[in-house]
């Protein structure tokens, strides 16, 4: 633990930023620990202490109203514990709908909560995990930002990731790693490995007045087709 660096509570739900590639059968398979995750990625420890908790390991689209309430409450904790901000690890298949769900079930949110995924499996070459997770990271420890918002690669290559509004963005390519877009809205910042943040947006920290509220979901609602 350093004192003088800001603390990130990294929830991990599952899906390829955790898969690795079996060679023998082609498939990924979720398994690396959240220690494993911080192994991997020790860029990490050098931006933020980092807190890493395996709230669940499963596919996205497996994925229900019950899950968005456990990880509000979850979210909910880490702030009352006192994490400076959240990352929300999953897959990426409904990680856009995640954010959306999360955007409303968290009312008066004081810190940022970003969902982050990975199109490529964190054991291979051309994996996005690392940039995607050291973006977010740059990006809850430079700003004062304290909305839910999806932090994934802007561009094919590595030369930025894109922080995009939780409400309006979608998956919108099922292989390119600059698959995510907001739709009918803007990008919100853009944010490089070093750390360099650029606001394509006029940006005001949301004041609330009162505090942070969950606004669980009708567990008992089907979703239909996802
Ligand atoms: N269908 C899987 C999921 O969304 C794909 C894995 C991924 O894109 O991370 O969980």
């Amino acid at each position: 633990q350093n004192k003088n660096l800001k603390t990130i509570s990294i929830l991990h739900t599952g899906g390829t930023i955790a898969s690795k590639v079996s060679y023998s059968t082609g498939a990924a398979s979720s398994s690396f620990s959240p220690e494993d995750i911080l192994k991997l990625f020790p860029e990490l420890k050098e931006i933020a202490n980092i807190k890493s908790r395996l709230m669940r390991n499963m596919f996205s689209e497996d994925i229900r109203f019950s899950h968005y309430n456990l990880m509000a409450k979850e979210i909910e904790k880490e702030i009352q514990n006192g994490a400076d901000g959240i990352i929300v690890t999953q897959g990426t298949d409904t990680l856009a709908v995640t954010s959306a769900a999360l955007a409303f079930a968290l009312e008066n949110l004081t810190k940022p909560v970003l969902l982050v995924g990975a199109q490529r499996s964190s054991d291979r070459p051309s994996s996005d995990a690392a940039m995607n997770l050291i973006c977010a990271s740059h990006f809850i420890t430079k700003t004062n930002f304290n909305e839910v918002a999806v932090c994934m690669h802007g561009k094919s290559g590595d030369d930025y990731c894109y922080i995009l509004p939780g409400t309006k963005t979608r998956k919108l390519h099922s292989s390119r790693r600059d698959a995510f877009k907001a739709v009918n809205s803007n990008t919100i910042a853009k944010v490089n490995k070093e750390g360099k943040v650029e606001f394509l947006q006029e940006y005001h920290k949301k004041e609330h007045k009162d505090k942070l509220k969950l606004k669980p979901f009708n567990e008992k609602l089907k979703i239909g087709v996802l």
